[in-house]
């Protein structure tokens, strides 16, 4: 199917790739987006079955005033919920609220500010806090490093990671009403009303190119041609082997872009999402708690195989959700949803002491998502490794006026791996292209 060498197609329908698209359609150009999967959103994924309410299998906190995803939510009426973050700890048998829990980290952020050349976390720790004294402190960070960015600190740079620490702040992070997904409805209508087609269940699998002419394949079998194409595919799908299944091929070969999408970290993450018929951990005062207020409690770290939960705190729904991110998922990959859910119950069996036929009982609706599994994704966000910075300037510059890249990879601001991210670098692609058409 020819659309025209004039007309332009975006492959991904996620948040980069519609921002995109909206963006190109908005100064007039007829746009087509090419998605694999049955529906728009990629990493945002809201869903309403089997749950009560809406429920992020995906994104699902804006992390800071992040200006162009308030902007789009502005323009489109949407409200957003501020979040608590009030922390709590299982540490001992009990439930303990604390804010810092990485030891020395007023230490850390000095030395890690004092340093001039960039390094793995893994090195700098070893190199500056070695020794028994530390040993906590870089268990803690790795298990942070993990949680949060979903990375490695073999290979996360300390740069990015101070960049984030330095911008950290507790206040202001929202979540979206009716979720992420009404965001992507906004752009999706937007688009469409300005003549924008989407194709999903269209997989591409290669990309055959010259300046200026673009013959695209899907999986099955379908070609589409144009003038230009936007690349707003994950990280973990251009990562992949050209030799495995589910790879891009590009004809000709795009070595120079190819030999650094390696250079960028790619987490993985596995969320659980466990919704109650009430919110029993606000109701009891169960053992572990006795004595204490849990009732504002957003976020609750353990020790245990899945290590991070949050609640919907301040809103009152019963929802429960479980997080594990980084190296420590390897462990689980063979494992069933089921399984894993298991996991994550017998874990909030010991901190709140009810017992498992009592949650199961309570258990109205659950879902597990591994993202590594997931063979459009195929990881959770990007992070940084030492080598990243270059390998964005590599990716940003597009391939002779004809192939662009976009995605939250694709981004330089403190909000590494967001969507503010995706919808930055997808706009940021669109006006590059546009800026092509104006010179
Ligand atoms: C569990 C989880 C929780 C997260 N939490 C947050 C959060 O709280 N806040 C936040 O800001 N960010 C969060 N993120 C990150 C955020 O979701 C992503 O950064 C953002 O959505 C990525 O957008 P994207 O367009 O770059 O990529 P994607 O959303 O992955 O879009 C890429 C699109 O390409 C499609 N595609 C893949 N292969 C092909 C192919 N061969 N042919 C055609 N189409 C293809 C995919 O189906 C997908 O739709 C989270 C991510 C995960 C996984």
């Amino acid at each position: 199917m020819s659309v025209g060498s004039q007309e332009i197609l975006v492959l991904g329908g996620g948040a980069a790739g519609l921002m995109a698209a909206f963006t190109l359609a908005k100064a007039g150009k007829r746009v087509t987006v090419l998605e694999a999967r049955d529906r728009v959103g990629g990493r945002i994924h809201t869903v309403h079955h089997p749950f009560s309410e809406p429920t992020e299998l995906g994104a699902e906190f804006i992390h800071g005033n992040l200006p162009l995803t308030l902007q789009l939510l502005k323009q489109a009426g949407i409200y957003k919920h501020p979040v608590d973050f009030e922390m709590w700890h299982f540490k001992d048998g009990s439930l303990v609220q604390s804010h810092e829990f990485i030891q020395n980290w007023h230490a850390l952020l000095e030395k890690l500010n004092s340093l001039e050349q960039d390094m793995p976390m893994s090195t700098f720790l070893k190199r500056y806090f070695s020794g028994e004294a530390f040993i906590t402190m870089r268990q803690q960070i790795a298990d942070y490093v993990s949680g949060y960015d979903t990375a490695n600190i073999t290979d996360a740079s300390c740069f990015a990671l101070r960049r984030e620490w330095n911008n950290e702040s507790d206040s202001d992070q929202y979540r979206i009403e009716g979720g992420y997904a009404s965001l992507i409805n906004y752009l999706t209508k937007q688009f469409h009303k300005m003549g924008g087609t989407i194709l999903t269940n269209t997989p591409v699998k290669s990309i055959e190119w010259q300046k200026d002419s673009v013959e695209i394949k899907t999986i099955g079998g379908k070609v589409f041609t144009s003038g230009k194409v936007v690349v707003a595919l994950p990280l973990g799908i251009l990562q992949l082997n050209p030799e495995s299944a589910g790879a891009i091929h590009f004809y000709p070969e795009i070595s120079v872009q190819r030999s650094v999408f390696n250079d960028i970290g790619f987490g993985q993450v596995v969320k659980i999402l466990l919704e109650f018929n009430s919110a029993f951990w606000e109701k009891e005062l169960l053992a572990p708690a006795a004595g204490k207020d849990i009732s504002g409690m957003g976020f609750l770290f353990t020790n245990h195989e899945i290590p991070t939960f949050w609640t919907q705190a301040p809103l009152k729904r019963p929802l429960l959700t479980g997080w594990l991110g980084g190296p420590p998922t390897h462990a689980f990959k063979d494992f069933s949803k089921e399984e894993v859910r298991n996991l994550a119950l017998r874990s909030l069996t010991s901190v709140f002491n009810i017992t498992l036929q009592q949650l199961h009982e309570q258990l109205i609706a659950w879902d597990v998502v591994n993202w590594a599994d997931e063979p459009y994704t195929r990881g959770s966000y990007a992070y940084d490794t030492v080598c990243s910075a270059h390998a964005r300037s590599v990716l940003f510059e597009p391939i002779e006026e004809t192939i662009y890249f976009a995605g939250e990879y694709l981004y330089e601001g403190p909000s590494m791996g967001t969507v503010e991210a995706a919808l930055t670098s997808g706009k940021r692609a669109a006006e590059k292209l546009l800026g092509f058409y104006m010179d």
